[in-house]
């Protein structure tokens, strides 16, 4: 599937070095050179991604992000001049989903575009995961330890399909929370922590101790679920 990315940027430069290096990569890419076509192109939600300037004539991109963001959860990338640009995407958790610092290098550029559209990519169906003794079924919402099923809530299967999904990778709790409440939704870590914490006592109830494992400090990963103290 060919994904197309939306550059809003009044600097017909590097607009063009931008196109031209997300073109080279295989994206499909359009233009806007100010805030207001921004927000009409960007509206048709015909976009997997927005690549998207701050200082704009029109409306300024901040400004843009905000007025999209009522309808649109499109992902976004800012790009920024001025550290007090970024402190506002910071401090306003604008919704952006990634910034650049200009100058910034095209294929930077590039990779950021890729991780962000990695991180949110909605899990492709598949059957049953087996992590040692423990079976998860996203597509019927069934979880079972050696034969006895568990309920779980759908934020609690969210996680254990992520984590499943690759069962040898620590995930931080950012990258959990975009995973289970969607990019740009901001909740506290202590919200996620009490989802793993009763996720971690349901398994447990049923004889898999073993079915999350935090490693402090860095994030969580599938535990062996083989159901050893
Ligand atoms: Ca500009």
């Amino acid at each position: 599937m060919v994904e197309t990315v939306l550059v809003v940027e009044d600097d017909p430069q590097i607009r063009r070095v931008t196109e031209i290096a997300l073109q080279t990569s295989g994206f499909e890419t359009e233009v806007a050179g100010d805030g207001a076509e921004g927000l009409a192109k960007a509206r048709t939600g015909r976009f997997d991604l927005i690549v998207l300037d701050i200082g704009l004539p029109e409306m300024d991109g901040l400004s843009l992000c905000r007025a999209l963001r009522q309808t649109n959860d499109t992902p976004i990338i800012f790009l920024t001049a001025k550290q007090d640009e970024v402190d506002r995407i910071l401090g306003l958790e604008m919704g952006g989903d990634d910034y650049m610092g200009k100058p910034f290098s095209p294929r930077e550029l590039v990779a950021r575009v890729k991780t962000v559209l990695r991180r949110i990519a909605p899990p492709e169906p598949e059957g049953t995961r087996v992590r040692g003794q423990l079976h998860i079924d996203p597509a019927t919402h069934s979880v079972s330890f050696d034969g006895t099923s568990v309920a779980v809530t759908s934020r609690e299967m969210a996680l254990l399909d992520i984590l499943s999904k690759r069962p040898e990778q620590v995930f931080s709790k950012s990258q959990l929370i975009d995973s289970v409440y969607g990019v740009g939704f901001h909740i506290a870590d202590r919200t996620l922590d009490s989802h793993i914490r009763n996720l971690r006592q349901k398994l447990s109830a049923v004889g898999c101790s073993d079915g999350i494992e935090t490693l402090h400090g860095v994030g969580v990963r599938m535990g062996a679920c083989v159901g050893a103290a």
